[in-house]
């Protein structure tokens, strides 16, 4: 029941929105957030992820501040770490040293404090050691940069937030879509939105917009992504069409960030239109390092290799859906097979499997065909130029390599010679988009001028400057919960009860 007025509106309750609430409600706010989705479907793109973290740690003491570990899992794991230099490294490299520095700044010095945070506010951690870790010389060895996932994935960390919030008194209205910002020369006072069908003024002192990217937007997605876009699937939520960002443009915002980028995976050929909440993030294909990829030329047209998954995952979607026709084989043989993620092994899958290169050619066919004498070329041109003597090692980038093709494989080349050999189809899936509006180090959102619109925050996808080109997975949500804890607070301060 939405009744009287609040201090603080939070629309959108995926991560972002739910940690600003939880901010602003510690600052003495009465909050309300407003969820788009019905009860069923709340939570926003947060609930399809795996809950991967990136945040900073230094050693094992570090995780044991935000997680259990047993003496034998103490014993039997490398955590190794994952220094603030090292997050400055990755995010800077791969965003093309473009990401806001203020912002990355923010992201990388309170990516740890901010986890500690929602441990104070009831949300567990775990390790993750089915997705970011190999066993090697008896040991389970952590690499990427990941360390911990939340406590049940995504799903678990929504619950996680959902409970936290409503022990702590803050209302949550379904079917309740923000449309417009009330606004004058003073700034903004309220939303104006949709709930159940019925239009409705909600007034406030302050409005923290948290409701996703366009990415479930297939026309904007088109306008600003380019040509093509319309035809990926979404990975996540149906419900992150804009409209966020679309409130805020309307009265004045800046838009700002990488409005032609987005985050983009191979995911399987057959998934639906969206997400679907009981597959989760399992569409991904994402042990791609360990195979090839082929388009329907039957050409291979990336280096597979060329880093860990986490560094490369999220632009190949992009590459996929430059592809004639959209899509990409990922080839594996019973070399491999092992290294493949449990996602590989879930019913909804485009797969086919055969005892030759000739065969599986003739399966795939039946999906979606490649030029098979080109296919059969590109196999054996890939056999014959690995350099084998280099020791295969999954663990590390082993510089494994190929020699002399066009687009060489550079770390973990393994031949494809040990059948059964399996295929599994991708598409493009768009997971979320990098473009947004301005936001100061308050979580202040900016107009055209770069001042601060008055009583208007904004946290998570919806805010543009963080991500250009790529993306290091496992920053989505620390940098939904490090924005969005800031903006809560600076929301929550400026209602002023707690001062
Ligand atoms: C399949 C998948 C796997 C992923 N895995 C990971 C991972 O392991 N680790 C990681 O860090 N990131 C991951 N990500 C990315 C991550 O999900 C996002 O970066 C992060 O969840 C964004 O949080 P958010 O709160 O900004 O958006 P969301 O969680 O999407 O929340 C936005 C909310 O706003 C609501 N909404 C939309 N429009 C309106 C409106 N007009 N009015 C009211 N409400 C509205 C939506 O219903 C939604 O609940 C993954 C994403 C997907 C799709």
């Amino acid at each position: 029941m939405i009744s009287g007025e609040y201090d603080v509106v939070v629309v959108g309750a995926g991560n972002a929105g739910m940690c600003a609430a939880l901010a602003a409600q510690e600052n003495g706010a009465r909050v309300l957030v407003l969820e788009a989705a019905p009860f069923d479907e709340r939570g926003g793109n947060s609930r399809y992820t795996a809950g991967a973290l990136r945040f900073v740690y230094n050693g094992v003491e570090d995780l044991l501040k935000l997680c259990d570990l047993s003496e034998t899992e103490i014993a039997t794991s490398d955590f190794g770490t994952y220094t603030q230099d090292k997050y400055y490294d990755d995010l800077g490299r791969l965003t093309d040293y473009k990401s806001n520095p203020d912002m990355a700044e923010q992201l990388i010095t309170l990516s740890q404090e901010t986890l500690l945070w929602m441990r104070s506010k009831g949300i567990r951690f775990a390790p993750m050691y089915s997705r970011q870790a190999f066993k090697h010389e008896g040991k389970f060895v952590f690499w990427g940069g990941l360390a911990l996932e939340a406590w049940g994935g995504g799903p678990g960390l929504v619950e996680g937030l959902f409970k936290s919030a409503e022990d702590r008194g803050i209302e949550v209205a379904y079917e309740a879509r923000g449309e417009h910002l009330i606004h004058d020369d003073n700034g903004v006072h309220g939303v104006v939105a949709i709930v159940e069908g019925k239009t409705t003024e909600i007034r406030a002192k302050a409005v923290v917009l948290a409701c996703g990217g366009f990415e479930a937007n297939a026309e904007m997605r088109t306008r600003y992504l380019g040509p093509g876009w319309d035809l990926a699937k979404v990975r996540g939520t149906r419900f992150n069409t804009g409209n966020g960002i679309k409130m805020a443009l309307e009265i004045g915002a800046m838009s700002y960030g990488n409005w032609s980028g987005c985050h983009a995976v191979g995911w399987d050929y057959n998934a639906p239109e969206f997400g679907d909440l009981a597959v989760g993030d399992n569409f991904q294909k994402h042990s791609y390092p360990f195979a090839i990829m082929v388009n329907a030329t039957g050409e291979r047209f990336c280096d597979e290799g060329a880093d860990f998954r986490n560094y490369t995952y999220a632009k190949y979607g992009r590459e996929i859906l430059n592809q004639p026709h959209q899509f990409a084989w990922q080839i594996f043989d019973q070399q491999v097979v092992h290294l493949q993620r449990d996602e590989y092994r879930i019913r909804q899958i485009t797969k086919v499997v055969a005892n030759t290169i000739e065969e599986l050619a003739d399966k795939m066919a039946e999906y979606a065909p490649v030029d098979k004498p080109a296919f059969l070329k590109t196999i054996s041109d890939y056999n014959a130029a690995v350099q084998r003597d280099i020791p295969y090692n999954p663990t590390v980038k082993d510089g494994r390599t190929t020699r002399g093709l066009a687009i060489d494989k550079t770390n973990w080349a393994m031949p494809l010679e040990k059948p059964p050999y399996e295929a599994f189809c991708t598409t493009c899936g768009v997971t979320f988009t990098f473009g947004g509006v301005r936001i100061d180090t308050d979580g202040r959102v900016l107009d055209t001028a770069q001042k601060p619109i008055s009583g208007l925050y904004a946290a998570g996808e919806l805010v543009g400057g963080l991500f250009y080109h790529n993306y290091p997975g496992g920053t989505g949500l620390v940098s939904g919960s490090v924005f969005g804890k800031i903006a809560g607070t600076s929301a929550g301060k400026q209602v002023g009860r707690n001062t």
